[in-house]
């Protein structure tokens, strides 16, 4: 929760729980003591991986992240964006969480961010029609941008994919499962539990990655 659109994933999760019909306990963290073993699953957010590395580092909630993936390898992890760059990098001398590389900035500057519609291949439980109810502003005085709203995507295997200053996966290097593509290019990935995607899920109406990630973390308790 320290930088990035984690709000918005918040969002998202609450959206795609209400899908599912299942509880949710969202546990924002922002210091190494609150990430413990009773986490069921882990979004990595998309923002600014530089900022998010630097701005960890007081709280050391970035290394307590790593170590929580490494002392559990199964459990459910979704990064988006800045959050595949910190998968596929880890930095320090640990083992990538993706067999993939990854470029940042690789499709240029701010100003080349697009949207793009993403052919996606991954199994994901379809959800119940909800209308999602938009957050006040929290503690800190914050509130998630408005995005789509309650939209029905059922049986369509193409995504709203939202590009901002993103990344992309150096596609000689991928050696885990491709699950969405634009055009030619792998743009999101799934290494065993850990699912990175190079655009910006949480800025659309739409849940389904949520709903992965929910559903993995579901069936594995
Ligand atoms: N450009 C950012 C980085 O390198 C990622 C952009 C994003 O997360 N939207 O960290």
């Amino acid at each position: 929760m320290l930088q990035g659109a984690r709000h918005e994933h918040a969002e998202a999760l609450r959206a795609a729980s209400k899908q599912l019909n299942i509880n949710l306990e969202i546990v924002e963290l922002r210091s190494e003591d609150e990430v413990d073993g009773d986490l069921d699953c882990l979004v990595l957010p998309g923002g600014e991986s530089t900022a998010m590395r630097k701005a960890s580092q007081s709280e050391s909630l970035l290394s307590s992240l790593f170590s929580w993936m490494e002392q559990y390898p199964q459990r459910p992890v979704l990064g988006t964006c800045a959050g595949a760059i910190l998968l596929a990098n880890p930095g320090d001398t640990r083992i990538p969480f993706l067999r993939a590389g990854i470029s940042r900035n690789a499709w240029g500057r701010q100003r080349d961010s697009f949207e793009a519609e993403v052919e996606v291949s991954l199994e994901i439980p379809s959800g119940e029609s909800i209308s999602p109810q938009a957050s006040e502003r929290d503690q800190f005085n914050h509130q998630p941008l408005p995005v789509g709203g309650s939209v029905s995507f059922e049986n369509n295997t193409t995504f709203h994919g939202v590009f901002i200053r993103a990344p992309r996966f150096d596609q000689s290097s991928i050696e885990c499962t491709p699950v969405a593509s634009f055009g030619e290019e792998i743009v999101g990935v799934l290494d065993g539990p850990r699912l990175a995607l190079t655009f910006h899920p949480e800025l659309t109406g739409d849940y389904r990655f949520h709903r992965w990630l929910l559903n993995q973390a579901n069936s594995a308790q």
